[in-house]
């Protein structure tokens, strides 16, 4: 019997986390398994940014902040983003519990039920689960073979009930890195149909080819989101920041008051010492691990090569990512299959953020089996 008291609410049925969780059941199995599969960095937190966090909390910064987030370190953003971008405004800051938070007060801000969201495809996942969340559609862009962005196809998707375009470079699952003139032109396909445009550049400090570049910096209607979980390795303290049109950034604002109420106190405090630590030896190390990944899968395996985060989308040999991927994870190596981020199987997913000794072993074990 299904009892009333423990109903579920309708829009939960548009979750669905059934495709890692398979990947992380067989990897429960697995004794010490070559895990490429972790989103986060496995290099250590710079001491400094450590220090300044155990230090708030000793002079006593473990209470609620402003729900926009406390003024010194929206003072710090405003002054890089003055850098960066030129901008002499005053536009608003909203420090948020993640991008992950960021993300779902954007959508749930913006997004009415019917309303169309383009992505591009292969995607963040978070996406489409937090579209649907909010009663919308994700419209996926396909971006196959060569994950670069055809502004043609965005521009053919968009309907009269398009709310919003995300936009993620450098990408996950895929590590492309738009170029200028890719996002040049988005940015005028956007402006000419009034679109709003999240930008989500959680891995701006990872590029490896060509120095980065933000929609921020060429459509203004852009909701500018980045991070720190990734660039610092502090993914469980939940910081990220937000800014964009005002109103937008307003209403973010009330309702994060009414729900996260504020990103972490003492991450916010620290957050500043890590806005101005030097990742590059970091960012160094990991292009060293790109070039591994792509001397080893490239060539051999028809992988297109990465040019930021810390991933690589490689086709499956057979074509079909599920049953490659059962194939590597019973030869210890963990991988994620391509349809968990896509409405296609036919890639699996590298996160390379592990030693170089496991890479080398994994990347070994890959290549044999194809
Ligand atoms: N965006 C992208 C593209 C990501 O890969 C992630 C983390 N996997 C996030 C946002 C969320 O990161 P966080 O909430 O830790 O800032």
């Amino acid at each position: 019997m299904t009892r009333k008291s423990h109903a579920i609410a309708e829009r939960m049925r548009l979750l669905d986390a059934s495709g890692i969780r398979k990947v992380f059941d067989l990897a429960a199995k697995m004794k010490d398994p070559i895990n490429l599969s972790i989103g986060q960095p496995d290099f250590d937190v710079p001491e400094p940014i450590k220090e300044a966090a155990i230090q708030a909390i000793r002079d006593g910064l473990n209470k609620y902040t402003q729900t926009q987030g406390t003024e010194a370190l929206r003072a710090v953003l405003a002054r890089q983003c003055r850098e960066e971008f030129g901008w002499n405004d005053d536009r608003p800051y909203l420090v948020t519990s993640g991008v992950s938070g960021a993300l779902m007060l954007a959508i749930l801000t913006t997004v009415n039920p019917g309303d169309e969201v383009i992505l591009t495809d292969p995607y963040f996942v978070m996406y489409a689960h937090l579209v649907n969340l909010a009663g919308g559609t994700p419209v996926g862009v396909s971006t196959y073979d060569d994950f670069r962005p055809d502004v043609q196809k965005i521009a053919d998707a968009v309907t009269d009930r398009t709310r919003l375009l995300i936009i993620n470079s450098p990408a996950n699952p895929t590590g492309a890195v738009y170029s200028r003139q890719e996002l040049k032109d988005i940015a005028e396909m956007a402006a000419q149909r009034d679109l709003l445009v999240v930008s989500d550049e959680i891995y701006n400090l990872f590029c490896y080819d060509e120095p980065f570049v933000s929609m921020a910096g060429l459509y203004e209607n852009t909701l500018l989101m980045r991070g720190f979980s990734k660039s610092y390795a502090v993914t469980g303290w939940r910081m990220g920041w937000c800014t964009g049109p005002k109103a937008i950034i307003e209403k973010m604002t009330m309702l994060q008051q009414y729900s996260f109420v504020c990103a972490p106190s003492m991450a916010q405090a620290a957050s500043i010492v890590a806005l101005r630590t030097d990742m590059s030896a970091e960012v160094a190390a990991y292009k060293k691990k790109r070039d591994r990944v792509y001397s080893v899968l490239g060539p051999a395996m028809g992988l297109v090569k990465p040019g930021g985060a810390f991933y690589a989308f490689c086709p499956a040999p057979g074509g079909n990512a599920t049953d490659f991927v059962a194939k590597a994870i019973a030869n210890n190596v963990l991988v994620i299959p391509g349809n968990v981020f896509s409405t296609r199987d036919t890639h699996f997913r590298i996160s390379y953020a592990t030693s170089d000794d496991k890479l080398a072993r994994g990347l070994e074990i890959l290549a044999k089996l194809a």
